[in-house]
């Protein structure tokens, strides 16, 4: 069975996951959703369909796909991670290639993200987060916020250095309108207690030219707030600093569910943790099967969801699961 079949086989059993999934969960909701967009139709979504939550908090958001997400506060826009070009970095024999050369599908970009963002969160610096950022700021001038090493890739990629705040931690920033609190993260941890392409770097490098060259460079979150609704973004990997985010209680939490296999007890401690109101699966998807593919299925791995959902209820935490529908919006 090849990748393509194991998505199918996914993408037909997505109905009766998320059902499962909400069971302990909600999607009591007004109709207030827009629409998603030319994939998530291509891909068969019904975008007509009721979504997520009442709309009074100004909030809504949209997942781009892998661990992407964009947020609209008012109206102003905040990036997470952009990644729309969802490069094919397996071989026929589904292996991993290290050196896949950098190609961003500017048309997707085009397309998709034609409102300018205030500012794009990165949460570490691997391809499948930074590698658009460049593209981003080209078109729409915007702030940057991520580590010095991300500064110093996205500046070898030509992004002007004035225009990347650096954080590592700590810092609470006033977008009048909106605030920003990062806080300090992981990456994930698979098989080896590892990960790809891991480093940090104190200049800027030559110019990235393949995957391989856009290290990790320290992983951060981020807490959104605007109006005193906040949103969580622990979604760029599948891990966390306990003590940094503890007591954070956000209205929303996106949290990434790729591998994390030799991540101790990792959702459950998360959720205690933070005790958000609704969550959010992130990073659960291929990352390979083209935005304009019509076998993109709608939907992340139903898995996710189901996990999220499951841990909730054996915590006792009362929290509703979106399972985000690609490039829908999502009102809150
Ligand atoms: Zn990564």
């Amino acid at each position: 069975m090849n990748r393509r079949q194991v998505l199918r086989g996914a993408a037909a059993v997505v109905g009766t996951a998320v059902g499962t999934a909400a069971t302990g969960t909600a999607a009591g909701a007004s109709a207030l959703g827009r629409t998603g967009g030319e994939a998530a139709e291509a891909a068969g979504a019904d975008t007509s369909a009721a979504a997520f939550a009442s709309g009074r908090n100004g909030v809504a958001l949209r997942w781009l796909g892998v661990a992407g997400w964009e947020l609209s506060l008012d109206g102003r826009r905040v990036l997470v991670d952009p990644y729309l070009s969802r490069l094919p970095v397996f071989d026929e024999a589904g292996a991993f290639i290290p050196d896949h050369p950098l190609e961003v599908r500017s048309d997707l970009l085009d397309r998709h993200l034609t409102e300018r963002p205030d500012l794009v969160l990165a949460t570490h610096g691997h391809y499948d987060h930074l590698m658009e950022i460049p593209h981003v700021v080209e078109r729409h001038g915007s702030r940057v916020i991520g580590t010095e090493t991300h500064r110093h890739l996205l500046t070898a990629m030509g992004v002007p250095g004035d225009g990347v705040v650096v954080a590592s931690g700590g810092e609470h920033l006033d977008f009048h309108g909106f605030t920003v609190e990062v806080f300090r993260s992981l990456h994930s941890q698979f098989g080896s207690y590892g990960y790809f392409a891991p480093g940090t770097l104190t200049a800027p490098p030559r110019r990235p030219a393949t995957i391989g060259d856009l290290v990790e460079g320290g992983s951060l979150a981020y807490r959104v707030t605007a109006r005193g609704f906040s949103v969580l973004f622990l979604s760029g990997t599948a891990n966390f600093v306990e003590r940094e985010v503890a007591g954070l209680r956000p209205d929303v939490l996106v949290l990434g569910m790729s591998g994390h296999t030799n991540v101790y007890d990792y959702t459950a401690r998360v959720l205690r943790a933070t005790r958000p109101k609704v969550l959010v699966p992130s990073h659960h998807d291929d990352m390979v099967t083209p935005l304009d593919d019509p076998a993109l299925p709608a939907r992340g791995n139903p898995a996710a969801a189901t996990e999220l959902a499951d841990t909730a209820r054996r915590i006792g935490l009362a929290a509703k699961v979106l399972d985000s529908e690609i490039l829908r919006w999502y009102e809150f």
